[in-house]
């Protein structure tokens, strides 16, 4: 069932735009002592070993995180995000979302992370054991139905599902519209894949095809939603490429002056993280807050 393990893709470009995201968001809340609440839907296994087995086989940390590494940037988060992504890549590992928010949560805020997979679970609760974070070995899905609205009210979910079935579009779609009804003030992020067909003869030119429309059916679902504030965040490495040569993020309920900081951010961040000296970023409101 679950065949995706995120140990072949750790420290790729698309983990660089939602890792670097996550921590901007989490720095904003941080930005007041009122506590506030961390939920993954989709954690994976916490943290990624760069040479094991699977890693080695894909190396996609060398064109996203690697590119990072060594790097002195001015941005104040992008400078939190690579720091701490510094200490893990020094030691050969790389921190995913779960670890990233055990090292940057305070004592009064808490985490929870959530993994369907028997396998990674395993490996989730070792990595979070010393971290206080709640661990869920359920459907992300159902338990952003049943964990919403938090007792805590200021927080952040993150939705980062590995979309290997078409049903995963439709239920991001589902989950989070009745999240926001429970819990209007949550800020959602939910990440989603940019691929480029490979041939048009080649099976993936289908899959590609059909993944980009669902994306699509995602975004528009959101932009004529009934949302007060939704922006969407797009990387792409390699424009020209085949593959998934890019990310994106719908941002609900971005913080104050999000959508500036994080052009400032990209700006910083593209020329390091091209592939063939291309790269490209989009940052545009699916819903604009009023005001
Ligand atoms: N968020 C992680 C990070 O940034 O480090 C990576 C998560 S990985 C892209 C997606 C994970 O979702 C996989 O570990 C997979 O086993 C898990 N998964 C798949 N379907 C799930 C579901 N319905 N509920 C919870 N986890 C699920």
């Amino acid at each position: 069932m679950f065949s995706y393990r995120h140990s072949f893709h750790a420290g790729n470009h698309a983990d660089v735009i939602k890792h670097l995201c996550q921590v901007m968001v989490i720095e904003k809340l941080k930005e007041k002592t009122k506590p506030f609440v961390y939920i993954d839907t989709h954690a994976g296994a916490g943290l990624y070993k760069l040479d094991s087995e699977q890693a080695k086989k894909t190396s996609e940390y060398k064109t996203g995180a690697k590119r990072i590494a060594g790097r002195e940037f001015v941005h104040p988060q992008l400078r939190v995000y690579q720091a701490l992504a510094q200490t893990y890549i020094d030691n050969a590992y790389y921190p995913g979302s779960p670890q990233i928010a055990a090292d940057l949560l305070r004592e009064q805020d808490n985490g929870i992370v959530i993994e369907w997979s028997n396998t990674e679970v395993g490996n989730l609760k070792r990595n979070m054991r010393d971290s206080g974070f709640a661990v869920h070995h359920r459907d992300g899905f159902e338990a952003l139905k049943a964990l919403t609205p938090p007792s805590i009210k200021r927080g952040l979910v993150l939705i980062d599902p590995p979309y290997e079935s078409a049903s995963e579009y439709q239920q991001v779609i589902d989950s989070v519209m009745s999240a926001y009804q429970r819990w209007p003030q949550g800020i959602f992020m939910i990440w989603y894949p940019i691929l480029t067909a490979r041939t048009e003869t080649d099976d993936s030119f289908k899959s590609a095809q059909s993944k980009s429309h669902l994306s699509q059916v995602m975004l528009n679902a959101i932009a004529n939603s009934e949302i007060d504030n939704a922006l969407k965040i797009e990387l792409n490495t390699d424009p020209e490429g085949q593959g998934m040569t890019g990310s994106g993020l719908i941002v609900i309920n971005s913080p104050w002056q999000f959508k500036q900081n994080v052009e400032t951010a990209l700006n910083e961040l593209l020329p390091v993280m091209a592939d063939l000296g291309q790269a490209s970023m989009s940052c545009q409101w699916l819903r604009e807050p009023k005001s």
